[in-house]
Order: structure tokens, then C-alpha cells, then sequence
């Protein structure tokens, strides 16, 4: 691996409240926010609070909280962003990963291009 996937990120500091951000929905296995640096009008990540670095770094074991983070994404979306929305997972470097605790990015208000750059 060229990147280190064992140190604390910014996440687990925005998960145990000793940084704050937008909280818009949290329960016992995953946490939503908006992004600090939006690249849409409407632009907030799902996290697991398990610390799983990367997608590629879940396994079979992680089905569930999986599951619960794309639908607690669908949940959120659908209510703010009608007219639809993209979800983004970024994974490695080639990826543009730049924080290495697995979320998932819920872009929309307005619309959005394919392919992706
Ligand atoms: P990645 O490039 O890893 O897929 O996305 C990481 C995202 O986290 C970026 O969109 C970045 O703006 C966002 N981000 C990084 N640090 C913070 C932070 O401290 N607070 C919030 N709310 N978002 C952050």
C-alpha cells in the first residue's frame, strides 16, 4: 500500500465530538455531515462509525453497516434533493481518497456531469 491506513483521521475526531462539524444525522452505527469544502450546493458525506479505511478494506463482515450507509444516504437524499442526486466513494490514490475513513459523498442541487472528470 502506499498510504497508511492505521492512523487516527479527522473522522474519528468529527465521530468523538472533539472537532465539531454540521451534524445533520447520527445514530449508533453511522454519522452524516455536510463537506467542509462542498463541491455542490448540496454536498454531505455518510460515515460508518466502525473504522473501515477504504472500500476496499470491507469484507463480507461489514454487509450490514454497509447497507445501512447507502440507505441512510438514499434517506437523506431523497428529502433534500427530489429532482435527484449522485453518491461518490472515492478509493485510493487514483481514486482522489484523501481521507482514509470510508464515506460516502451525497452531491446534488444542481446538475451534475457524465462521465465524471
Ligand atoms: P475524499 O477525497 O477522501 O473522498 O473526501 C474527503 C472529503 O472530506 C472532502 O470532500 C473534504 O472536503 C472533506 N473533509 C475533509 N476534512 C473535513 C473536515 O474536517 N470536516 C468536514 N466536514 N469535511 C471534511
Amino acid at each position: 500500500l502506499k498510504y497508511d491506513t492505521s492512523k487516527e483521521t479527522i473522522f474519528d475526531k468529527i465521530i468523538a465530538k472533539q472537532l465539531p462539524a454540521d451534524i445533520i444525522f447520527e445514530d449508533e452505527k453511522c454519522l452524516a455531515f455536510n463537506d467542509v469544502n462542498p463541491q455542490a450546493p448540496t454536498h454531505f458525506l455518510v460515515i460508518p462509525k466502525k473504522k473501515i479505511p477504504t472500500l476496499d478494506a470491507s469484507s463480507q463482515d461489514d454487509t450490514e453497516i454497509l447497507g445501512h450507509v447507502l440507505l441512510t444516504a438514499k434517506t437523506l437524499a431523497q428529502k433534500r434533493l427530489p429532482n435527484g442526486y449522485r453518491l461518490v466513494i472515492n478509493n485510493g490514490p487514483d481514486g482522489c481518497q484523501s481521507v482514509y475513513h470510508l464515506h460516502v459523498h451525497i452531491l446534488g442541487g444542481r446538475q451534475m456531469k457524465w462521465p465524471p472528470g
